[in-house]
Order: structure tokens, then sequence, then C-alpha cells
């Protein structure tokens, strides 16, 4: 008999997974809490190769290639100027929202149902299945539940009351899209300032559109509410003022952003020690959360995604599954949160460690690239048809 599976959130993981139990001969299900007019926030993110070629697993990477842009170089100056470093890392950038609209779409096209304005609150294990309750009252029964719910993940919740918080790293984020400002630079290049007070990262969209990132460090974890009393006009006036002084076109492209986007704080979770129980399982931002500095969280979603599917294709047991896939995953996920969290760190090192790290980071960055020291994260391929060992 078919399984079936309840995939919470659709998010990255969600219909991805989603697609790839379909692949495993599984049905799939996926429940929303938004409705789908939440889909157009949002900033942009960026696909590592490791997380593109686990989409190609599941042939999404032509959905994606249509998407965005590819920014195959990183470029990192300091507050004066100079140039850090040059990496060459392939990678493709595109705007959030327009990813999940185009993975939903997509998994609707290969046949799973999505549903939108289902919050998860409770979930019951009956006889020989589980059943979701969400917070209109209605419910979902299924074989398994796979928790796709993101950084605040409910399913992480049920399936531990007592795991862990999510760690705040410092700093904010804010963004957004300037128009009609030339900048120095070329497509294809993601531009990035250690600026004194403040971090800034920048693309050239091929139509001149300029995307860009900036994390104000806060040694204070900002409430929900105090972020959102924030302004746009607020946020463009106190960056304009962060990056006072510093070299770079920060300010001018700042100035020329129709619309900041509202700033949220930077978590991760170096390590959430339950993942599974016999029915429920987490993946992606739910199960490890890495903080954007590792540019990995939505490459790790997508790895989830493929790897969960072979598990449950290839061990019938639906618990030995989960724990085949913890063994499998728990590692590598682990090492891209730590290695997230010292990029991080980076961003708001005060003077005595600017100092250091402009003296340090291109002789770094360049011994990892002769060692090729980010293979491991990079090189990972997930081999579709290689069976899973019970
Ligand atoms: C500003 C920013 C920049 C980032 N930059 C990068 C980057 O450059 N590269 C990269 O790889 N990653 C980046 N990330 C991280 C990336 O967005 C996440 O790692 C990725 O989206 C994880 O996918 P996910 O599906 O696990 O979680 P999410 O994308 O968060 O999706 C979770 C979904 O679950 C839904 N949900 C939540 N609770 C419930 C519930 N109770 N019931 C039903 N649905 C629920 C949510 O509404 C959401 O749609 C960035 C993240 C942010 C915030």
């Amino acid at each position: 008999m078919t399984k079936k599976a309840i995939i919470i959130g659709g998010g990255i993981a969600g219909p991805v997974t989603a697609m790839a139990l379909r692949r495993a001969g599984l049905d799939a299900e996926v429940f929303e809490a938004y409705d789908r007019g939440a889909d157009g926030v949002g900033a942009f993110l960026t696909l590592a190769v490791n997380g593109l070629e686990a989409l190609r697993v599941l042939d999404l990477h032509e959905l994606v290639r249509d998407l965005g842009m590819d920014t195959p170089v990183m470029e990192m100056r300091n507050s004066r100027g100079r140039r850090l470093a040059t990496v060459r890392q392939p990678s493709r950038t595109l705007k959030r929202a327009d990813l999940y609209q185009a993975l939903r779409d997509e998994a609707v096209r290969r046949g799973v149902r999505v549903h939108y304005g289902r919050r998860l609150v409770d979930a019951e294990v009956t006889g020989d299945g589980v059943r979701a309750i969400f917070a209109d009252g209605s419910g979902a029964e299924g074989d398994l539940l796979v928790g796709a719910d993101g950084l605040r993940s409910r399913t992480r919740a049920l399936i531990d009351p007592g795991a862990p918080r999510a760690r705040y790293v410092g700093l904010l984020n804010t963004g957004g899209f300037a128009e009609g400002v030339r900048v120095p630079g070329r497509p294809g290049v993601s531009y990035f300032v250690f600026g004194r007070r403040c971090f800034f990262g920048y693309l050239i969209h091929p139509e001149g559109q300029v995307w860009w990132f900036a994390n104000p460090p806060s040694r204070r974890e900002p409430t929900p509410e105090e972020l959102a009393e924030i302004t746009p006009e607020q946020w463009r006036a106190r960056l304009l003022d962060l990056f006072e002084g510093d070299a770079g076109p920060m300010r001018e492209i700042i100035a020329a952003t129709p619309h900041i986007l509202p700033g949220w704080n930077t978590y991760d979770f170096p390590t959430v020690p339950k993942w599974f129980t016999d029915r429920m399982v987490i993946v992606g931002d739910a199960a490890h959360a890495t903080s954007p500095s590792s540019g990995q969280g939505a490459s790790m979603a997508a790895e989830d995604a493929v790897v969960l599917g072979k598990c449950l294709r290839d061990v019938p047991d639906t618990a030995d599954a989960f724990a085949a896939f913890e063994r499998l995953r728990r590692e590598r996920v682990e090492r891209v949160v730590a290695h997230g969290k010292r990029n991080g760190d980076g961003k708001a090192p005060g003077v005595a460690g600017a100092f250091v790290r402009d003296l340090f980071l291109p002789v770094v960055l360049r011994q990892v690239e002769k060692r090729d020291a980010l293979a491991w994260l990079r090189d990972h391929r997930i081999a579709w048809d290689d069976r899973v060992a019970v």
C-alpha cells in the first residue's frame, strides 16, 4: 500500500521533500500556514552548487535556471576599499519568493496537493499513522509527518518539547533592490564589503537592478515588535549613517532603493538533539537552521529532501528510515552551521578584530582555495540510485 506523508511547511524543504517522496513512491500533501498571497515578501538567497545538484536529482535544476542569475565569483573588500580576496564559487542567486512560488507550482504540477492557511498546532499518533491538527480546527491523516516548518518549527516542539531555542547570532538583516544606480562591478560577482560598522553585500542584475543586503550588528536581540516599529525610512537613515566614511557604493545603493525591506534577526541552531519519533521527522531549517552567512540554508533543505526520499524508498520501517536519514545528514549539516557561524563572526569583529581579519583573511582564503578546503561542502553529491543501507 502506498504510504502517505503529511508535509508541514511550503517553503523550500516542504515542496522539494514532497517531490522527492513522490519519486520514492509515496503520496505527499503539503500544508502551509500562510495564504498564498504572503509569497511576495523577502529578500534573495543563493543556491550553492551542491544545492543545485541536489535539485538536479529531482529534475528541478531547469526550474531554477529560469530564475535569478548565476553568481560564480565572490569579491571581498574592506572599509578602505582594499580588495581582500576574490573567490570562485559557482552558485545561483534568486529572489526567495520566486523560488518558493516556482517550487510549489512545480510540486502541484507533479500531483502534490498544496493547502494554504493551514497552520499545524498539534499532532497525535493514531493506530498506524499520525493525525495533524491545524489552527482552523481541521485535520489531516497520514502514515508519517514531515516537519518542514522552518526556524520556529511547531513539529520540532511536538517531537521534543524540550528542544533548544534558536541561537541569536548578533546580526540584523535588511536589504532591497536598488533602481537606476550605476555602481562599480559586473553581473555574476557577489560583492561583499566589511564596513567599519556594518557588513554589506551586493550584486548587479544583468538588467541593471542592484540586489543588496546589510547586516547591522546588534548585541541585544530585538523583539519582533521592536523590529516591526522601524520604518523603511528609519532603516535608510540608520544605514546611511553606518556606512558614512566607508569606501564603496553602499550609500548610493541605499539611497537608490525605493523600499528598504523590514529588518529581521539572524539565528542558527548549533544542534537540535532529537529529529524524529516513530511517525514524525524534521527537515531543513526546522532541524538545523544555519545563519545566512553560510549561503547554504536552501541548499541543505534541498539535500535533506533528496536523502529523506531515498531513506523512505529503501528502508521499509518508517522509524528506521528516519534513523537512517539522521545518520546520513547530522554530521554534515552541523558542520555547515558551524561554518556559517564562523563566517558571520567576521562581519562584526570590532576595531582590533577588523585589523586581524584584514591581515589574515586574504591568506586564509588563498589557502582555502589552494587546498580546496571547502570541497566537502561544495562537491557533495547524492546518488539517487544508490540504495540506503538498512
Ligand atoms: C534573509 C535570509 C537570507 C538567506 N540567505 C540564504 C542564502 O543566501 N543561501 C541559502 O542557502 N539560504 C539562505 N537563507 C536561508 C534559507 O532561506 C532557509 O535556510 C531556507 O528557506 C530553509 O527552507 P525551509 O523550507 O526549511 O524553511 P522556510 O523556508 O522557512 O519554510 C518554512 C515554511 O513553513 C511554514 N510554516 C511555519 N510554521 C508552520 C506551521 N505551524 N504550519 C504550517 N506551515 C508552517 C512557513 O510559513 C514557511 O513557508 C536565508 C534566510 C534568510 C531569512
